[in-house]
């Protein structure tokens, strides 16, 4: 069983009210082998919301506010779910403040990259889940 960012889903759960659906991960969850969850809407985040970003280990919206705790407490939600469905493996959405793996944005909201991981994604990653992006 996989867990996957309910964005690659079709769900629209992304910041701006849109989606980021991938057809792999769309047939995934139709025959049943994949679960879609949102960290940031587990955590309470509205959609749309502000965009985030991860700034010296907070995580920032784009007016400064501190929304930290709020992604602390949907990624561990989302694990919860996670280890329900008895998954080791997951898709996840590029270079999210979440959902991330290996590259996330800067914290400049410049659009620049660096290496990094979501919080999500870094939670699954020391759960030794396997993890791929879309
Ligand atoms: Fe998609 Fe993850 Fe962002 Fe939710 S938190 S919108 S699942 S990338």
């Amino acid at each position: 069983m996989y867990i996957v960012s309910g964005c690659l889903a079709g769900l629209c759960c992304r910041y701006d009210g849109g989606d980021n659906a991938d057809e792999r991960v769309m047939q995934l969850v139709s025959e049943g082998k994949a679960i879609p969850v949102c960290p940031e809407q587990l955590g309470g985040l509205t959609t749309p919301r502000p965009p985030c970003e991860i700034v010296e280990g907070k995580v920032l919206s784009d007016q400064g506010e501190d929304v930290t705790e709020l992604f602390w407490r949907g990624a561990e939600e989302a694990l919860k779910l996670a280890k329900l469905a008895g998954s080791k493996k997951a898709i996840l959405k590029a270079r999210s403040p979440s959902c991330g793996i290996g590259k996330i944005y800067d914290g400049t909201f410049g659009g620049n990259l660096i290496d990094g991981d979501g919080l999500f994604a870094a939670m699954l990653r020391k759960e030794g889940f396997e993890l791929e992006t879309e």
